[in-house]
């Protein structure tokens, strides 16, 4: 069943990041960044193209040199999504990234460190009503304040950088801002954002910088996100991961939909952890499953279940699944026993009735089938695996039985 997000969220000031709207109570967007040569504006815009498909509201590309901020000129009218400008040293990469049209910049305070040139670029963004993220990174700290801070990047001196560059940008009356205060860090940055949320009402864009690669970058970026997203901050995300940057956007996207605080795009896909009693390899299928199922938009719950005798009833909340039983898949719609098919042919009938579903909705799926008969079928083989397995498939009650053995002596 659908559980949706129930914690509240923090009330922030929205900004416009071209189309996408950001804090203010708009749905939390998921951001990627493109790791080809920004010059490169075809191979950029093939990838954005990906990007977006797999589930990036907003792409970031760098601009970190003229042919750069060239290529933007080409890219940002042909993207599909908002384009950010990722600025590093130079704030005259910045002002070339806003002549090419970019929906929004991002400064590190840390590297562009002038208040003359931070308010030179505020005031072109200003005139150009483009919003700009004050992107605060543990690892490039502005020196002043590592120093100030004992040489230690604390998430005090994170969160007092991103006020610093809040005060150059009020000074020209420029307030279109999001900040993020990001550390390889977990708690470090939990800490950061906790603490600048109390202080600021601009929109928060969550991220665990230099996460690694997968999983281990995965789970601590996870760890990091999800911990704020569920305490009601956090506006935007990105996981920053060392991969395929498509994987950033399906995480972000898939985290999101878990979290229920954005509907379901794609495929939900679950699957029994396998135990004694599976009559197929529950891993493979399921990968299987996934593969057929990941170029869809296809929002429904689907099991793939190792067993007919307890499958159908574990995952009754899923909208379809498949349990194997005796060189069979017995295909379940919400729980309801629908149809037997030869074991080979479990993925395809799960794709073929899962576009149906879409289609048609449940209620004409489940008229399709003879429901009775595919019970009785599913009640044979299900018979069968209880003879030739009893109820104890795993075997744990000899186990206990040993068990208890070697502690009574
Ligand atoms: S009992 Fe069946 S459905 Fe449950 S974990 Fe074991 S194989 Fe999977």
């Amino acid at each position: 069943m659908e559980v949706q997000a129930t914690f509240p969220r923090r009330l922030t000031k929205q900004v416009m990041v071209g189309d996408v709207p950001v804090g203010g109570g708009a749905p939390i967007s998921v951001q990627s960044m493109t790791v080809t040569r920004t010059a490169d504006h075809e191979a950029t815009l093939q990838q954005i193209y990906d990007l977006a498909l797999a589930g990036a509201d907003i792409v970031r590309c760098t601009c970190n040199e003229p042919e750069a901020a060239e290529g933007l000129a080409e890219i940002v009218p042909r993207s599909p999504v908002p384009i950010v400008a990722d600025i590093h040293h130079q704030y005259r990469m910045a002002l070339a990234a806003l002549e090419a049209g970019v929906d929004c910049l991002r400064l590190n305070p840390g590297n562009i460190r002038k208040p003359e040139h931070i308010k030179t670029v505020a005031s072109e963004a200003r005139d150009r009503g483009v919003p700009i993220r004050i992107g605060v990174n543990g690892g490039s700290l502005h020196p002043d304040l590592y120093a100030k801070y004992g040489n230690v990047v604390t998430p005090e001196a994170m969160v007092e950088s991103a006020l610093e560059e809040i005060g150059y940008f009020s000074e020209v009356g420029f307030d279109l801002i999001k900040i993020s205060v990001k550390a390889s860090s977990v708690p470090l940055m939990i800490d950061a954002y906790r603490q600048l949320a109390e202080v600021t009402e601009y929109p928060l864009h969550l991220g665990v910088t230099e996460a690694g690669p997968l999983p281990g970058g995965l789970i601590k970026s996870t760890a990091g996100i999800a911990t704020l997203l569920a305490e009601g901050i956090g506006d935007t995300i990105r996981y920053s991961l060392t991969a395929d940057p498509v994987e950033e956007a399906k995480a972000g996207r898939f985290l999101l939909e878990s979290l229920g605080l954005r509907e379901r795009k794609n495929v939900d896909l679950i699957a029994c952890p396998s135990c004694g009693r599976a009559e197929i390899d529950v891993v493979s299928v399921a990968e299987q499953a996934m593969a057929a199922f990941a170029e869809r938009e296809i929002p429904l719950q689907v099991a793939v279940m190792g067993c007919v005798v307890n499958g159908p009833g574990e995952a009754r909340d899923a909208d379809l699944g498949i349990a194997a039983g005796n060189k069979r898949g017995h295909l379940f719609i919400k729980g309801k026993n629908a149809l037997v098919v030869p074991e080979d042919e479990m993925v395809d009938t799960l794709v073929e009735w899962a576009d149906f579903i879409m289609e048609n909705g449940t209620e004409a799926a489940l008229a399709r089938v003879d429901v009775q008969r595919a019970e009785r079928e599913a009640a044979r083989d299900r018979e069968r695996l209880l003879e030739e397995q009893g109820q104890d498939a795993n075997d744990s009650g000899t186990r206990i039985e040993m068990i208890k053995k070697h502690i009574d002596g």
